[in-house]
């Protein structure tokens, strides 16, 4: 679809060159010369990482340019965590490395990034993951985190979410361990024999509360360049609150065990071979966090492929190149699987292969810390993204096993058709057929986008359709100094397979949108969910607002994208003419727009740098999207005249991009 028959030949083509030039030779050396040394921000190791993606870049005939932000971000000093009562005993908050580590040095110790530093000491209260029902759970039973240290474990929603709901409560202090039984030793072998967690491998990660807003914590909106102004820290939103630091349940299960009080319910056990208690009482910890806080740079590599045809038009790729540790996983194999692309685009390009649209390929710095990078880059290129950007894709995993995706419903169809063109390694079958396969033989689903990963700002900020594709991974070493190169040749991507497959999808993928004569973006799937997700809440009740004019407009909407696209088929049906060229002009632009129609200046009211109406992360989930989410949170509040007015600002969405599919007409 999107292709006259004329033009679908060459497509053709051009896809099967691209696919046969993909090395998994070249994305295993790519993967294991980026592995060498940790890539945290703002270190030596991500700096090298810079310069030999530019130099790779260089060689296949690109101009690769790096993007520095100056943001404000945290650097562990020290960290330490005791346990003061039964016993005093310092806890380990780093791996045990084996000997000969290269750059073990370089590992920084388990923390989590933006957390306040400080130092406290309490009795530990478990609240299970932390989440809103935990913690009501707690209440409901009269247990108090006032004054005390609440202990989580990892999974369930964003690990940010924990703190901040636990600060809420008046809690002094946070310590979040990973618990066996989420992606220990319950759920397989452990490294080094296996791909699961060992007892002292430690889950990093940013506490950055990215559901209020991503990116500099001092500079919502705007990009993070000489010039612009800082908020004072005191002022900004993200910025968590109380100290709060990772540990592996190697280091968690004595503070565990020796706790009293009331039994944890059945589903707060955990794999630990114990009765897990809520507490408080008998242990007592003191954690001690000396994190500074100062402006560093954040390095992004960009590089285009120009457009032969609509060199302002553009498609973008990107992945995150910042990793906890060597970071092999997470996200050295989605930044080598748009390397490849890239290098495989260029040495096309030499050939005289060139696509309709300009390709960006970009590797974001500082996602790890709160999506730094991409926010601020996206903030940045506002305008230009706002006029000229077709879709973007994300890759953030592409080494696993497992075919996933998430995306607006308008590329679903794009995600369908590009999934059964390519070869699945470990099944043989196509990536569509395994993946329908996996899901229990229906039509895969394509998961809505929450956050987490650098889609959001193109998506939430900006209205930019946009995609996230990768293979997810079976293990459980996420965030630790053992997601390594080893890991990934043994359990992980044996043979780089799949990373290779990435690379052929996501570059198919790209050169469709970049080179269709109607851009492959449908409304009318879009429209559809729409009315879907609107029923839905209607039905559970929206306070005494009705919906039904809301849900009228999304029908209206539906209606008018149908008869655009079939207007659009009907155009390309039979090659296209120098009149049909240019209406086509108009068609494509108003694809473009449609998503951008969903996206309000002044954003959500609880939120003002997520513009999207339709899609959020959810802000108890963090990563899980809340679909709606203006409608969504009036509801939740019990404030009518807040569900009136987003139920009004829904329909004057939808509107605007049932008119911008008319006008095209
Ligand atoms: N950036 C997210 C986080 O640390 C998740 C995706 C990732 O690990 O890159 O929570
Ligand atoms: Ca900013
Ligand atoms: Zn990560
Ligand atoms: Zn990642």
């Amino acid at each position: 679809a999107g292709f006259s028959p004329e033009k679908e030949k060459w497509q053709r083509s051009y896809e099967k060159a691209f696919a046969g030039m993909v090395s998994k030779e070249s994305v295993a050396k790519f993967s294991k010369d980026l592995s060498v040394r940790p890539g945290v921000v703002g270190t030596p190791g991500n700096a090298a990482n810079v310069d030999y993606a530019v130099r790779e870049l260089k060689k296949a005939g690109l101009k690769p340019e790096v993007k520095t932000y100056d943001v404000y971000m945290s650097v562990p000093k020290k960290i330490a965590v005791t346990q003061t009562y039964p016993q005093k005993r310092e806890l380990q908050v780093m791996e045990n490395l084996p000997k000969g580590t290269r750059y073990a040095s370089d590992v920084i110790p388990g923390y989590n990034a933006y957390s306040a530093s400080g130092t406290v000491e309490a009795e530990i209260v478990y609240a299970n993951y932390g989440r809103p029902e935990d913690f009501a759970e707690l209440e409901k039973r009269g247990i108090s985190v006032e004054g005390k240290i609440v202990i989580t474990r990892y999974g369930a929603n964003f690990r940010g979410v924990k703190p901040e709901q636990a600060e809420k409560r008046g809690a002094i202090g946070m310590l979040i361990y990973s618990d066996p039984a989420d992606d220990g030793y319950s759920k397989g072998i452990v490294y080094p024999d296996g791909p699961w967690r060992p007892a002292d491998a430690i889950q990093r990660g940013s506490i950055l509360y990215i559901f209020r807003y991503p990116g500099d914590p001092l500079t919502p909106g705007e990009p993070s360049t000489e010039g612009t102004k800082r908020l004072d820290p005191a002022e900004a939103a993200s910025l968590p609150g109380i100290p709060t630091t990772p540990l592996s349940y190697g280091e968690a299960r004595p503070l565990l065990e020796a706790m009293e009080g009331e039994e944890a319910p059945a589903s707060w056990q955990g794999g630990l071979p114990f009765t897990y208690k809520i507490g408080p009482g008998k242990t007592k910890v003191r954690i001690d966090l000396n994190i500074e806080y100062k402006n560093q740079p954040v390095n992004d590599v960009i590089v285009r492929i120009p457009g032969a045809k609509h060199p302002e038009q553009t498609v973008v790729i990107g992945a995150h190149r910042d990793a906890w540790a060597y970071g092999t996983s997470d996200n050295t194999s989605g930044w080598t699987t748009t390397l490849e692309i890239a290098r495989v685009l260029g040495e096309m390009v030499k050939k005289g292969w060139q696509p309709d649209r300009t390709i960006v390929l970009a590797g974001w710095d500082g996602e790890e810390y709160g999506l730094l990078g991409s926010v601020e880059w996206a903030e940045e290129h506002r305008k230009e993204l706002t006029e000229n950007a077709v879709a973007y894709i994300n890759m953030d995993g592409t080494g696993g096993q497992f075919f996933g995706a998430g995306g607006v419903p308008s590329l679903k169809q794009l995600i369908y058709d590009v999934t059964k063109e390519v070869k699945e390694p470990r099944s043989g079958s196509s990536i569509y057929d395994d993946w329908f396969v996996r899901s229990g033989r229906k039509e895969p689903s394509v998961e809505q986008l929450g956050s987490g990963s650098d889609y959001t700002p193109f998506i939430q900020h900006l209205g930019i359709p946009s995609m996230d594709l990768g293979f997810g991974v079976s293990g459980g070493l996420y965030h630790s100094a053992y997601d390594n190169q080893d890991l990934m040749d043994r359990f992980i991507d044996p043979g780089y397979e799949h990373q290779a497959a990435g690379s052929q999808l996501v570059g198919i993928a790209a050169l469709r949108l970049a080179n269709a004569e109607v851009i492959p973006l449908q409304y009318s799937a879009y429209a559809a969910d729409v009315v879907s997700l609107l029923e839905e809440f209607a039905s559970k009740g929206t306070l005494g607002v009705d919906l039904a004019l809301v849900i009228a407009q999304a029908r209206e909407w539906q209606a008018a994208s149908t008869e655009l696209e079939s207007l659009a088929q009907r155009m390309i049906a039979d090659g296209v003419t120098a009149e049909e060229q240019s209406r086509l002009e108009q068609v494509n632009q108003a694809l473009m727009k449609q998503e951008r129609d969903l996206i309000v200046s002044e954003g959500l009211p609880s939120r003002p740098w997520y513009k999207h109406q339709i899609w959020a992360p959810g802000l108890t989930t963090g990563y899980a999207a809340q679909p709606l989410p203006a409608l969504a949170e009036a509801v939740q509040a019990g404030d009518a005249a807040a569900v009136k007015q987003a139920a009004d600002r829904l329909a004057a969405v939808l509107k605007k991009a049932t008119e911008t599919a008319r006008a095209a007409q």
